[in-house]
């Protein structure tokens, strides 16, 4: 599977419909996640907009993406809890 973003080759299926009506799929070189029901604008890599289209470099220059934060668990007697 080609990705629209990136022309890498390495994207793959990472869900499907139980019915078979829809698939998603994931590039894990550009990060880029699509749906098989969008359109050829999106799914096709000829017809994907060039000005958004990611080169190697563009790729290497992203910037990190910010951690996710351990989940804070809620402490008794704040927010969220009903009175008595
Ligand atoms: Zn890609």
């Amino acid at each position: 599977m080609i990705c629209p973003r990136c022309d890498s080759d390495q994207a793959y299926k990472v869900f499907e419909a139980e019915d078979g009506s829809w698939e998603v799929y994931r590039c894990p070189r550009c990060n880029f996640n699509w749906r098989s029901t969008e359109g050829e604008e999106v799914t096709n890599p000829s017809l994907y907009n060039p000005r958004f289209k990611l080169s190697e470099r563009q790729i290497q220059e992203l910037p990190p993406k910010p951690p996710i934060p351990p989940l804070r668990i809620r402490e008794p007697g704040r927010n969220g809890q009903r009175k008595s």
